[in-house]
């Protein structure tokens, strides 16, 4: 190998070193090292520091700020009317928040209506519930008319809450968000496009109502743009998470006209990934164009008791609001007719403002990161910074932290959740910020310990090119898999190997290698560090590897200024070297420590307690044929109070299909005087082997939700119909082959016409209901202060069900 010598410090002869990074020749002497690396340090530190001013969020307007801002001060007060209790779709504290909502915007003069109908679900969640889903539904819907309109506007979001909780953030923010900004655009000039406000019901449920609206109201005929403004949580910025297809328009309005515009399209390839749903889907479904925006830190409390307006952080409404109106002034002015783009765009937050390029530059650029990052790698052989076999041997070891530190980071929330079993049912824990920096000292550790170990064998400049090279072979992958990450890696190991060049090109005694470097290393901190801490909050603590990951291939940028925290390769022998090893082993070790004192801190600081309760997960189950009746809940490791009520194992879909299938934890409950609801035959015809049943099911009591199931052993179903509105036949798995579901079902009961193909004599009819509240149920004893609720749509439900055959 044609490794270089390195003028000694010490007066010992010089002798071949394994390679030395660039920026690390003209600092032989170790206190001009030291300066180095401290003046590396505070700029990489102060780029992140402003990275991370830039996602706070704005602070909030009193309620007497001017007429035609956005205050938080005046939507604040509507959340507290809105969310000042549960009101689940269907129920009487529904119809209130509906008529608060309908008397503010006739109160604005505004042209307002209800939308009253039933509807099926939007998006492809059918099934989960039991089967086919419809919903009655009441949207509450305001047209502010344009004055030259060339398409419509439409602010969305929901106003119904789960049956848990009062819905404070989730989505009395949104709804909130909505009133306050229709005020101030009507204190305005009237804009050229008609704006509409679309206040939903059922998203909870089934996102019924958006479904309604987007494909039957006459307002939606022609489609427009929407934006759907949501809350999954109750503090952080807030994140434009979701767009349309071919939304290079849209997001460059979105970076103009929203004041505080975070968001990027590697947001938009996880959202796609995850198993939610917003009532943006609903819209998507009907080809709609629009951006879906929601803050989502603070998920402990997600669709809990928890989630109250007090739980509100009124930064982040004030955020939606500016951003909701910025946007809604900005389409409700601009020509909607060309808003669909040939291309997706890349985008993400930097420091003032939105970064964005042509998704089409995507696979060009990641092509080039690997080009650049050859070219290094092919000059540092050159030059003699590293052989071959060493340039080899660092890409094969830079693997070594990008697969430990996520590993770690997993096995790190694994031992926690061991010792707090409870937080396997959050969303994230209530305090989550001690264990998301043990991630990220973990992360760090396991960084400077592979560097440690490596860097005198491998040496520092082969490391470097081997971890770019990484980053820019993630980039071609990313650009093939998920186009909208791509950016993460391919622009970081860009301005890696654009500083590498740069620091191998210039002279090597001056101040500008590790400036090069030190510039690279700050776009990789501008790109991947906001990325770090909004993945936490997007993923929660369970998926913290996946930060882990990305804060490791920060790290793998930054690796020349890393490097200069170590004294420098191969200039000592002796007893030097052997301090210097030693040296090299600090970082390291304060890391681990830090790792291990930081998840011990958030064990200490986040216990349950009464403001901060541990989730428990309770249903109550009654077959009112046979009396038997069942306590059963979703914890998979169940908390000491769910203990009392649950003692096995069980699979309930025979019993009760419409809870849905899989194993739940199951124990005796004493029988309630609880009715099911009634299933009566309005007409019975057999013609041509078919017969059908128009029948009628009642709930007889106030019921969240009613389902009907056919034991498909008895009969085939042909066709179904829901009030007059036909639905899909899908089989599903088990005895109970076909399921229908309804929300929110009306009092005098739900038409429901089945055409079947009878095999047996009687058709056998499975009809159950569920309501809300276990506290009336005999044996049920109230929870104390520490033992909250799990946020599900399932927690406290009260199902009864019984057998018809007909
Ligand atoms: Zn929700």
């Amino acid at each position: 190998m044609g490794a270089p010598t390195t003028p000694a410090t010490t007066g010992t002869p010089p002798r071949p070193i394994p390679g030395v990074h660039p920026a690390s020749r003209a600092l032989t002497r170790p206190r001009r090292r030291l300066v180095a690396a401290a003046a590396a340090m505070v700029a990489l530190a102060a780029v992140g520091a402003g990275s991370l001013l830039d996602l706070r969020t704005p602070a909030p307007k009193s309620a007497d700020a001017p007429a035609g801002v956005f205050s938080a001060g005046r939507a604040y007060e509507d959340v507290q009317v809105i969310a000042a209790r549960s009101h689940v779709a269907g129920s009487p504290a529904n119809e209130q928040v509906r008529a608060h909502l309908e008397q503010q915007l006739r109160g604005l003069g505004l042209e307002t209506e209800v939308q009253d109908t039933v509807a099926p679900e939007a998006g492809q969640l059918s099934g989960a519930a039991g089967g086919a889903t419809v919903a009655r539904v009441r949207n509450v819907v305001a047209r502010l008319p344009g004055t030259d309109s060339t398409g419509r506007v439409f602010l969305v979001s929901h106003y119904d809450s789960v049956q848990t909780g009062p819905g404070g953030n989730d989505d009395a923010a949104g709804t909130s968000t909505i009133l306050e900004v229709a005020r101030a655009l009507t204190t305005g000039p009237r804009p050229r496009n008609d704006i509409v406000f679309v206040l939903t019901d059922a998203e909870e449920a089934c996102l019924c109502g958006a479904a309604a609206f987007a494909a039957s109201h006459p307002l939606a005929a022609d489609g427009g743009v929407v934006l759907n403004l949501e809350a999954r949580g109750s503090t952080g910025p807030v994140i434009m998470f979701e767009t349309s297809r071919n939304n290079a328009t849209l997001v460059d309005i979105f970076g103009r006209a929203a004041p505080h515009p975070v968001g990027t399209s590697f947001a938009v390839e996880i959202y796609r990934a995850l198993p939610n749903d917003t009532d943006f889907t609903a819209f998507l479904d009907q080809k709609f164009v629009g951006l879906n925006s929601a803050y989502i830190d603070g998920g402990a409390i997600y669709h809990t008791p928890l989630d109250t307006p007090a739980a509100m952080d009124r930064g982040s409404l004030q955020q939606h609001g500016d951003n909701a109106l910025g946007l809604a002034r900005e389409f409700g002015g601009t020509d909607l007719t060309g808003l669909r783009s040939g291309h997706d765009a890349t985008y993400f937050p930097v420091p003032g403002g939105l970064v964005r390029y042509p998704g089409w530059l995507t696979v060009p650029l990641a092509l080039l990161a690997v080009a650049l990052v050859g070219t290094l790698g092919w000059l540092t052989r050159r030059s003699g910074r590293a052989s071959t076999g060493r340039l080899a041997a660092g890409f094969a070891l830079a693997l070594v932290p990008i697969v430990a530190a996520p590993v770690a980071a997993q096995l790190l929330w694994l031992a926690i959740t061991t010792i707090r079993p409870g937080y396997a049912e959050l969303l994230d824990p209530y305090r989550p910020i001690w264990y998301r920096l043990a991630v990220l000292a973990l992360a760090t550790a396991i960084l400077f310990t592979w560097y440690a170990l490596t860097r005198r064998r491998i040496g520092p400049a082969a490391l470097a090119v081997g971890g770019l090279a990484w980053l820019a072979l993630l980039g071609v992958l990313l650009a093939v898999a998920v186009p909208g990450g791509a950016y993460l890696t391919t622009v970081p190991a860009l301005a890696g190997a654009l500083g590498g060049l740069v620091a191998l090109r210039t002279r090597q005694t001056g101040p500008w290698p590790v400036v090069a470097v030190t510039a690279a290393a700050a776009v990789g901190v501008v790109i991947l560090l906001p990325t770090v801490v909004l993945l936490f909050p997007a993923l929660g603590m369970a998926m913290g590897g996946v930060a882990a990951l990305v804060a490791v291939l920060l790290g793998l940028v930054a690796l020349p200024v890393v490097d200069l925290l170590h004294p420098q390769a191969g200039g000592q022998r002796g007893l030097l070297a052997l301090r210097a090893r030693r040296l090299a082993v600090l970082p390291a070790g304060a890391a681990a420590v830090a790792a291990v004192v930081l998840a011990g801190v958030g064990l200490g600081v986040d216990r349950f307690d009464a403001a901060h309760p541990a989730p428990t997960h309770l249903m109550y189950a009654m077959d009112a044929g046979t009396g038997q009746a069942r306590w059963l809940s979703h914890e998979s490791d169940p908390q000491p109070w769910t203990n009392g009520y649950v003692d096995g194992v069980t699979d309930v879909g025979d019993d009760f299909p419409g809870l849905g299938d899989g194993e739940l934890r199951t124990g005796p409950a004493q029988s309630a005087n609880l009715p099911a609801p009634k299933l009566e035959v309005l007409a019975d015809a057999t013609a041509g082997g078919e017969r059908t049943l128009r029948l009628r099911l009642t709930p007889q009591r106030a019921a969240r939700l009613a389902t009907l199931h056919v034991d498909t052993s008895t009969a085939t179903v042909l066709r179904a119909e829901v009030v007059g509105r036909s639905v899909p036949v899908e089989p599903r798995a088990g005895k109970w082959g076909f399921g229908l579901v309804f929300h929110a079902p009306p009092a005098e009961g739900i038409e429901v016409t089945l055409t079947v193909r009878p095999i047996a004599g009687q058709v056998a009819l499975r009809a159950m209901d569920a309501s809300d509240g276990l506290d009336a149920l005999p044996g049920f004893r109230p929870r104390p202060p520490a033992v909250g609720v799990v946020g599900s749509h399932s927690s406290e439900m009260l199902a009864v069900a019984r057998t018809y055959p007909i």
